[in-house]
């Protein structure tokens, strides 16, 4: 095409066809060069143990998400730099109250948190919330983290909300969350709450890591006392009847009816009266009780000599289900083992060998 300078105002314009070929842009050399340049920068930038450590003791929450996510790995050599961590953590933890509140899905868990941790930072403590659930990895949906919670704490300098480690098993699930109450405790989180669903074990597995032990309970469910497993009375330090404000009636005969059924229970080891009281995270009611609650019992059992020999023994506790777990992943990690299992399996199905003969033999071949 033509273009006539003078007259023409698209003069600077050049006319191209749009079937011409394109200079194009080169290519990258290759994609993946640029992930491994990436990954490399990064693993570089990663602090030393000793640099997390100094990051955690001055409380930078940075430092301590990385730390935590150290612990929460799969990978050996994260295991191995976690547990030097936890080990220069250890001297600056355990003076936190670590609380453990449990209550079956809809009791108003994160509701009653929120307004728990809310009131605890305005009183200027530092308030770490963990969570114990380990549906997510059983069904992959998660029973606690599914839904949008404790909005306003989350946004709160004074308060750091973790979701549930996603192990393979309750048991790792709890390891790694008393792990991460170290850290948090060395951060100078000073008030951990430990939060859990009661339905199923995992109630059991937060129950061994707090000094206080809440249940959220919500009136009149029917037979009232039937649907609730003993144990889960037995553990509690306190009983919440919960969302008061809908029928405060109701609520108070769900709590005499707690109260009754208490008293036919064995005395706590504590020497602790467990108190039953109406809760509502909506009207307040009784959040500032649950705060006084747990201050007189850590006075009570300080005084009694309690709550030092609880922590003993959940620290000897740990010691036990280290060794078991430890045990338990040499054993079933030596090589072959998985080929020699399945062979002892056909065995036994086959009535070639029983199971303890069998047992014997792999145990013995260690
Ligand atoms: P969670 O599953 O135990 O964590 O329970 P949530 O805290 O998510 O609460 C479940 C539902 O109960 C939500 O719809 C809350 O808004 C509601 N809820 C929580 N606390 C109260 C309360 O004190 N009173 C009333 N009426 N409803 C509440």
């Amino acid at each position: 095409m033509e273009n006539d300078g003078a007259q023409n105002p698209y003069s600077n314009f050049v006319y191209d066809s749009a079937l011409s070929v394109q200079e194009g842009v080169a290519q990258p050399e290759q994609v993946s060069n640029f992930y491994l340049e990436k990954m490399r920068q990064k693993r570089a930038q990663m602090p030393s143990p000793d640099e997390l450590v100094d990051g955690i003791l001055q409380g930078n929450r940075v430092m301590l998400s990385r730390a935590i996510t150290m612990v929460e790995s799969s990978r050996p050599e994260h295991h191995r730099l976690a547990a030097q961590i936890i080990e220069q953590c250890l001297p600056h933890s355990g003076k936190s109250v670590r609380l453990g509140i449990t209550g079956v899905p809809g009791a108003g868990k994160s509701t009653t948190i929120e307004a728990l941790g809310k009131m605890l930072t305005a009183l200027n403590h530092k308030v770490a919330v963990l969570a114990i659930d380990p549906s997510s990895e059983r069904s992959k949906g998660s029973i606690l983290g599914d839904k949008t919670r404790m909005e306003e704490l989350s946004t709160d300098p004074n308060a750091f909300i973790r979701p549930s480690p996603s192990a393979g098993s309750l048991g790792g699930v709890a390891r790694k969350t008393r792990e991460i109450i170290l850290l948090c405790e060395a951060a100078g989180f000073d008030v951990i709450i430990v939060e859990t669903v009661g339905v199923g074990q995992s109630e059991v597995a937060a129950h061994s890591m707090v000094d206080f032990f809440l249940l959220l309970q919500l009136a009149n469910q029917g037979d009232e006392l039937q649907g609730i497993k003993r144990g889960i009375m037995e553990m509690a330090d306190m009983i919440c009847i919960n969302k008061a404000d809908l029928d405060s009636t109701k609520a108070e005969l769900s709590a005499q009816q707690y109260r009754n059924a208490l008293h036919l229970f064995p005395m706590p080891e504590s020497g602790w009266t467990v108190p039953v009281i109406l809760s509502s995270a909506y009207t307040h009611l009784g959040i500032k009780e649950i705060w006084n609650k747990v201050n007189e019992y850590v006075a009570f059992t300080k005084a009694n000599g309690y709550f030092y020999h609880h922590r003993q023994q959940q620290a000897l506790r740990i010691l036990d289900e280290t060794i078991e777990q430890t045990l338990k992943d040499r054993f079933f990690n030596q090589p072959g083992m998985e080929d020699r299992l399945e062979a002892a399996r056909e065995a036994i199905l086959d009535n070639r060998m029983s199971a303890y003969a069998a047992a014997e033999q792999l145990v013995g071949e260690e």
